[in-house]
């Protein structure tokens, strides 16, 4: 007899002489008295269901949004566009495969997204440079780009002769055809000259360097530190902690490297330091998560620009700020897509991104959001600023590349 069933019911029926049999029960106690035992049967299977859910690792949440909001797929940029920041070469890929394997396909997928060019970053120096041109550059005029790179840690070993041995190199890269110079974030991070002392950007020995850039008319696309979170340490507070525990190597706090805020300053002081050189500063200047930052860097010197590429998902989670950004900076803003090979899905979220309303979208077809869980909203730049749009698209990249043509 489960006590449940009979509590009220029971009470009832014994003080009433004419109890009916308890199969008939007219109070209707007694099927209350049942529904309740269901119910407590059920709360204690409610309670064992989300204890086991509280024992579910973040890492397999998987929530699916239950907004129904329109979507709008956007197959080709709204403009001819130049793809300012992408990788094509070898040396990503151990110097062994190109990044983009097919450069038919890749001409094909360029002509199904309205992407007239390509910047390829990856054209190191030496055989490499050439392999790269030869490839992209000489063989299909007017849709690669190249950039060169300097090898900063051999000419750094020796630091007396940096200048000299750097400027040489650049000199060959430009008669190579290359169509600007690429710097990647070891200079700050990690590379160390023959002393052993690390080596920031604004390092004076690498004036020459920049100086040079100047007057060949070359841009210098530098990237400087990295997002904000990957020099916090990675605790339960680090707003990308999933994505660092994914790559540990890509945590910054305690491996003694400088601040972001100490790269930040560098960048100033370099950019600051050769007004006779245009400065490109790759993904916003490592600056995504504080555009009023980018901004201000943006104002004091007219030689700097920014790309956009890389950081899709924090532009999309302010796209109200990201549009004012690109709306005040016009022609100081360049699309990339940092895409490796150029990802045609990646290119055309950036193109949802940029041009549509669309509200609260993933930016990254993986099922846990990469960079951090949260979705994106676009900027509406189609319908609010067409002419900032041609700008990011195209015309700012036009002029800040000059071997791009116009
Ligand atoms: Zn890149």
């Amino acid at each position: 007899m489960r006590p449940a069933e009979h509590q009220p019911g029971q009470g009832r029926g014994s003080a009433a002489p004419s109890a009916p049999p308890p199969s008939v029960d007219p109070t209707g106690w007694g099927a209350l008295a049942r529904r309740g035992g269901r119910r407590a049967l059920r709360t204690a299977s409610a309670l064992r269901a989300r204890a086991r859910l509280a024992a579910v690792p973040l890492g397999r949440y998987a929530p699916r949004s239950a907004l129904r909001v329109p979507e709008q797929r956007v197959e080709r940029a709204a403009c001819p566009a130049v793809d300012a920041h992408n990788h094509l070469g070898l040396w990503l890929n151990d110097g062994a495969r190109w990044m983009a394997p097919d450069v038919r396909a890749l001409l094909a997928s360029m002509d199904a997204t309205g992407v007239e060019a390509v910047v390829n970053l990856d054209g190191r120096w030496g055989a490499e440079l050439e392999a790269n041109l030869d490839r992209y550059d000489r063989a299909h005029p007017g849709r690669f780009a190249t950039f060169c790179h300097v090898d900063l840690a051999a000419a750094l070993a020796e630091p007396a002769r940096a200048g000299a041995r750097l400027v040489a190199q650049l000199e060959a890269g430009a008669a190579a055809g290359a169509a600007g110079l690429k710097v990647w974030k070891d200079l700050g991070l990690s590379l160390r000259d023959g002393s052993g002392a690390r080596v920031l950007p604004d390092d004076e020995r690498l004036a020459p360097l920049w100086e040079r850039a100047g007057q060949l008319g070359l841009p210098v696309l530098v990237h400087v530190a990295d997002p904000v979170a990957f020099f916090d340490p990675v605790d339960r507070h680090n707003e990308r902690l999933e994505e660092l525990l994914a790559h540990p190597d890509w945590a910054l706090h305690g491996t003694g490297a400088p601040s972001h805020a100490r790269l930040l300053r560098a960048l100033d002081a370099l950019v600051g330091a050769h007004s006779g050189t245009r400065f490109i500063a790759a993904h916003l200047a490592s600056s995504a998560e504080d555009l009023a930052a980018a901004s201000a860097l943006l104002d004091a010197h007219p030689n700097l620009a920014v790309d956009l590429s890389g950081r899709l998902a924090e532009l999309g989670r302010q796209p109200r700020a990201a549009a004012r950004l690109l709306r005040r900076h016009a022609g100081r803003v360049l699309w990339g897509s940092d895409s490796f090979g150029f990802d045609v899905e990646e290119v055309r979220t950036w193109f949802r991104l940029l041009e549509t309303d669309d509200e609260h979208f993933p930016y990254s077809p993986a099922p846990v959001p990469p960079q951090g869980r949260w979705a994106v909203s676009g900027l509406d730049l189609r319908a609010a600023d067409e002419q900032a749009l041609r700008a990011a698209y195209a015309g700012a990249a036009r002029a800040w590349v000059p071997a791009l043509g116009r």
